[in-house]
């Protein structure tokens, strides 16, 4: 079943740990088939140096186990949360990358404070509040979606215009309209965690890029008016 989606999320999974996001089995990434409602996830604490695509673990969205002998990843009802809110999310990468890692610790927003991040990142990448003890105890991984959906809506932003966030004292979640696209969403995401403490280092003092360089970058790249790179490199949103 759904074998064309299991292999692109299997490489989509192999490209964490070539790409350096990966340490031991932190980290997994989902791709999901609209027309079904079935997503595809990697399975729980499989090590990727053996990972095969027929060991992906196939789930509907309401957290039912459809295929696969292995349990899905144990972050499943995180995604699950995130494809029933945001139909136009098609992938979705966790990792502990750790420059991206380090500000979800210190429990900051990323702020733009440049191009690189701005021709993907329409504005700071937030920083999900912490977790109620509640909500520890009880659903954690379910209510670190909702927490994850509140803190889009709270502050009106669109997840397809900033397709990742920082969870406190966690780590980062990205997504991309398909998998391929959530892990090249999570990579770049690391890269400007790393650029944004640097910043700061060298000017403790800096304030955020100017909002007409993130309005020119952003929409240089995507949406109707986007004139970046080939025309099929535009994403609709
Ligand atoms: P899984 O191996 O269950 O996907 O867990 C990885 C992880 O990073 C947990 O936060």
């Amino acid at each position: 079943m759904l074998e064309e989606l299991k292999r692109q999320v299997y490489q989509a999974n192999m490209e964490l740990p070539k790409r350096g996001l990966i340490t031991y089995t932190w980290g997994n990434v989902s791709g999901i088939d609209r027309e079904t409602g079935y997503f595809v996830i990697k399975p729980s604490g499989v090590d990727y140096s053996s990972l095969k695509p027929e060991d992906l673990v196939v789930m509907d969205l309401n957290g039912n186990q459809i295929e696969g002998i292995y349990k899905p990843s144990s972050d499943t009802p995180t995604h699950l949360e995130l494809y029933r809110k945001y139909p136009d999310i098609g992938g979705i990468v966790h990792t502990h990358s750790p420059e991206a890692t380090a500000w979800a610790q210190a429990g900051r927003d990323i702020p733009l404070y440049g191009t690189t991040h701005a021709d993907y990142f329409f504005g700071a990448i937030p920083c999900a509040r912490s977790l109620t003890q509640e909500e520890i105890a009880g659903e954690y991984e379910k209510n670190t979606g909702l927490v994850i959906i509140e803190t889009f809506e709270q502050r009106r932003m669109n997840p397809m215009y900033t397709p990742a966030v920082l969870c406190t004292n966690h780590g980062p979640f990205a997504w991309g309209v398909d998998a391929a696209d959530a892990v090249h969403n999570a990579v770049v995401l690391e890269e400007v965690a790393k650029m944004a403490a640097k910043t700061e280092q060298i000017n403790p003092d800096v304030k955020p890029a100017p909002d007409a360089i993130r309005d020119k970058h952003f929409f240089r790249k995507h949406g109707k008016n986007a004139y970046y790179g080939q025309l099929t490199d535009h994403r609709e949103v």
